[in-house]
This record gives C-alpha cells, sequence and structure tokens, in this order.
C-alpha cells in the first residue's frame, strides 16, 4: 500500500459543500478516530480493513476526525494519526471531515427530531438524573433515565433549564444488527433507555453526531472494533427515527496480546509510529494487521496487491486477534530482503547519522549500497540493518563480546598470514576466496576457523556479511587499514 497513493491524501478540510458526498453505487466506508491520542495499533488495523473494503468493491475510503470533545482532543493527536496513516499508504479518498465543524448540522437534526415527535426536550437537572439510577439500581433494574419528560407537556418545564435532547427510543420489541462479522446481535430495547442526542449547551452526543455524518457522507459499511457494537444498537434506532437508510455494520474483534488479554502497554508497542520507530517497514504493518484477524487460506505473505483483490469482510474472524511480535518481526524480514536497496539505504540513513554523529560519506553510501543484499539477508528491522552497514563506514566500532576472544595472538597470527597473502590477491569476491581457502590451508585450519578471526579484525564483530564481499566492496586500501590496526 506503500507504494499506491490515490488522488487525495490527508488534507484538512471539513466543508462538506466542497466534497462529493453523493448517493454512490459502489460502497463508501469510513475510519473516525477520536484524536485523543497516537493511533493505536488497532485503530491502525480497522482503517486498513476499511481501506481495503473501498479498494476491493471500486469503492471511496474516508478519514473522518472525531474531534467533538475538544477537550480530549489535540493537534498532535491529529498530527499522529496522519502520519501514521499516510506512512501505511492508507490515504482518503476525500477530504478529511474535522467532526466538529458540524456540531450545527447535528444539532439541527436533533431538533428536527424533536419537531417530528422522535426525540423529546428533557429538563432533569443531573442530580435528578443520578437520583434515578439509584432507585433504579436499588430496585435491581439497569441505571437508566425513566423517561420523566418523554409524554410531560413541555409547557411544565422548569424555569432557566436548559434542556437536553433525548431520543424518544422504542419501549419495546427489540433492536436487531445483522452484523457482517458478528451474526446476528439483538437487544431487547427495554434494556436501552431514552439516551441523550444533544447536551444542555447544545453540543451533540457522539451517538448523534457519528449518525448524522455517516447518513450525510453516505457511509455504506461501518467497520470499526467490536467495543462499538453495543453502540450500534442505540445508533441503529437514530437511523430508524429519522427514516434514515441503515448502514452495514462490521465489528471486528479487537487485537489481544500473545496472552490473550486486551492489548496493553505492557504487551510493548502500541501505536503505529512505535512499530516505525522500532524499524518495521509499512507494508509489514500491513501485511502483518490484515492477517490478524482475516485469512485466506495458509497465505501468510500477502502483498497489498493481493489483498485488494482477495479482501473482503467474511474472511474477518470472531475470535480477537492475538499481537505475536515473533511472527511480525519475521515477516519483517521477508519485506526487508525483498525491498528496493535504495530505498533501504534512504530508511537507514537517519540510523546511521545517529549512530555516526554525522551523515554518511558518499564512498559510505555508496559502499552500504553495493553491499546491501549481504545486509538484507541478516537483518529483520531497519535497526538492525542499519547497524550491520556500520561495518562499511569507517566509523572505528566497539568490539563485541564474542569478538574481544578472537583478539588474542593466535587470531593475530592468522590474521597477519591472511594480510601477507592479501598482498599479491586482487580484490575481486573470487580471488579473495581462493586466497582465503589456501591461507586456511596453509595453516592447517578450517576455512571458518581462519575467517572468524578475519572478521572480527575487519569488523570487530562475530557476525556480518560475507567476507569476500565486504574486503572487495571496502577495497584494498580501507581493508589494509583495518587489518593495520588491529593488528598493532
Ligand atoms: N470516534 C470513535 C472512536 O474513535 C469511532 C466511531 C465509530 O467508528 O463509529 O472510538
Amino acid at each position: 500500500m506503500a507504494q499506491q497513493t490515490s488522488s487525495l491524501t490527508c488534507t484538512e478540510s471539513s466543508d462538506l459543500n466542497t466534497s462529493s458526498f453523493q448517493p454512490s453505487t459502489t460502497p463508501i466506508v469510513r475510519f473516525a478516530p477520536s484524536p485523543t491520542g497516537f493511533l493505536h495499533i488497532g485503530g491502525a488495523r480497522t482503517a486498513l480493513f476499511n481501506w481495503l473494503y473501498a479498494k476491493h468493491h471500486g469503492g471511496r475510503f474516508l478519514l473522518r476526525i472525531e474531534d467533538t470533545d475538544k477537550a480530549r482532543s489535540s493537534e498532535d493527536a491529529v498530527e499522529a494519526i496522519f502520519n501514521s496513516l499516510n506512512w501505511l499508504g492508507i490515504t482518503s479518498d476525500f477530504d478529511v471531515v474535522f467532526q466538529s465543524t458540524r456540531a450545527a448540522r447535528h444539532a439541527e437534526i436533533a431538533h428536527k427530531m424533536v419537531a417530528n415527535g422522535k426525540a423529546y426536550y428533557c429538563y432533569c437537572s443531573p442530580e435528578e438524573v443520578e437520583k434515578m439510577r439509584e432507585d433504579a439500581r436499588a430496585n435491581g433494574m439497569q441505571p437508566r433515565y425513566n423517561g420523566f419528560w418523554r409524554d410531560r407537556d413541555p409547557l411544565l418545564k422548569p424555569a432557566n433549564i436548559s434542556p437536553v435532547v433525548r431520543l424518544k427510543a422504542p419501549t419495546d420489541g427489540e433492536t436487531i444488527i445483522e452484523d457482517l462479522v458478528q451474526g446476528t446481535v439483538r437487544v431487547q430495547n427495554k434494556q436501552l433507555d431514552d439516551f441523550i442526542l444533544l447536551r444542555a449547551d447544545g453540543s451533540p452526543t457522539y451517538m448523534l453526531s457519528v449518525v448524522v455524518d455517516d447518513h450525510d457522507m453516505h457511509i455504506s459499511h461501518i467497520i470499526r472494533g467490536d467495543d462499538h457494537l453495543t453502540n450500534a444498537f442505540r445508533q441503529k434506532q437514530i437511523y430508524e427515527a429519522c427514516g434514515w437508510t441503515v448502514p452495514h455494520f462490521a465489528h471486528i474483534p479487537l487485537i489481544h496480546g500473545p496472552d490473550g488479554a486486551k492489548l496493553s502497554k505492557r504487551h510493548g508497542a502500541m501505536s503505529a509510529e512505535e512499530y516505525r520507530s522500532m524499524g518495521f517497514l509499512p507494508e509489514t504493518i500491513c501485511n502483518y494487521l490484515l492477517k490478524l484477524g482475516w485469512g485466506h487460506g495458509d497465505d501468510e505473505i500477502i502483498s497489498i496487491e493481493q489483498a485488494v483483490e482477495w479482501f473482503d469482510v467474511d474472511g474477518i474472524g470472531r475470535a480477537p486477534a492475538r499481537l505475536d511480535m515473533l511472527k511480525l518481526t519475521n515477516l519483517n524480514g521477508h519485506y526487508i530482503r525483498i525491498a528496493d536497496n535504495q530505498r533501504l539505504l534512504d530508511l537507514i540513513t537517519p540510523f546511521l547519522t545517529e549512530a555516526l554523529r554525522r551523515t554518511p560519506e558518499p564512498l559510505e553510501r555508496n559502499h552500504i549500497l553495493r553491499g546491501m543484499n549481504g545486509l538484507k539477508e541478516r537483518a529483520k528491522t531497519v535497526i538492525e540493518l542499519a547497524d550491520g552497514a556500520l561495518v562499511y563506514t569507517t566509523k572505528e566500532l566497539e568490539y563485541d563480546e564474542k569478538a574481544l576472544t578472537f583478539c588474542n595472538e593466535t587470531a593475530k597470527a592468522h590474521v597477519a598470514a591472511v594480510r601477507e597473502a592479501l598482498v599479491s590477491t586482487d580484490f575481486t569476491h573470487d580471488t579473495l576466496e581462493v586466497m582465503l581457502r589456501n591461507c586456511a590451508q596453509t595453516l592447517n585450519l578450517k576455512l571458518g576457523a581462519l575467517a572468524q578471526p578475519l572478521r572480527v579484525a575487519l569488523t570487530h564483530r562475530s557476525v556480518s556479511p560475507s567476507l569476500f564481499e565486504l574486503m572487495e566492496i571496502l577495497g584494498r586500501e580501507e581493508t589494509m587499514k583495518r587489518l593495520n590496526s588491529y593488528l598493532t
């Protein structure tokens, strides 16, 4: 997905008149995060599923920022959501909508519902509502508003009280959701109370805004976490009260940690951005998130093009998905191996710059690029790749613990023999290999037993790319310099 771009990226605009929200014969889906923090990895999966659903069905995907709760929303969070989605290649096909700009429209609908007898003004104070709840609890019933103002003459309203608007919810029968993932789910209407649509200060509740927006934006399918399943009943009641078509719902199970508990900080990284800074590629995250809770036979590696071709909600499982870091890391190794070398060089450059405390020189970049195929084989994250690439820079690396055991006199004698032989050797992979084999034979050593001290002499590390490749790329001058330094 990172490779694909749609016509509109995450630009900020919320004027519905200028966007193209028209009834559509193809699906329109949305991702509607509240900008109260980073983009949770579960949110990223919800966004991905929506995006794939749209692409698979030739539909469109909308990003709507649900920033009605001004106290909890922040610009930083909006920024984090944009950055994460752009990184994953999940782009909105419409200008991004900021829900807070639509409060007047939400209020307009609430008042219309009152005028149509579908909702009513309630003048109870919060204390009175709390008392009703307590009474209900005391009678062993669900705490709820008791409908006090439902059929009361508004002329009896107290002075100086700004009312809330409540839905005149059905009192008998049941509300049924035919959920595309959960199947048929139902609730007895008497369990739901006349919930608030508009607060006393005139601000809309989440329940109202989300329905009005989904309706106005012609959302055909609501794909979101199953923590919203219970909200769907109330939302359906609003659609019905307004006489609007109810969209299809698909509530996807949440992501759990490896221990089966709901994903939390103690399981490790939670935000998409953390995965990025841990060195995961966006295509890995997309592939992994896709596999987490959605299946296509035994396929583990699924390109984004394949995902667009195959994705549909019927492949989404009902059991909570478990995050498995080992699987994720191995998958990242795969995507690193098939990634373009120049792109990888660009990705590791910030990490190299930090390690070197300077930007890598053109010659170093050139060496890394030439050695990239070998480096890729040994790295499962961008950070590991950057670390491996340091052997192609002129930075004098610390000896790793195992490498230190190859700094003894015997090892040095063996490396000295190689240095001797190198004087008359061409620095090409194959001649270097012949040279080392001959040296090993002369010293009566196995190739590995000679390679290891040589590796340590050249890189100060016990693991590195192939020595022949390394020496060929570094060239005679740098190779000799490193050997001389090791031997003094
Ligand atoms: N804004 C809600 C949230 O971030 C999601 C609303 C929805 O998907 O219906 O939890």
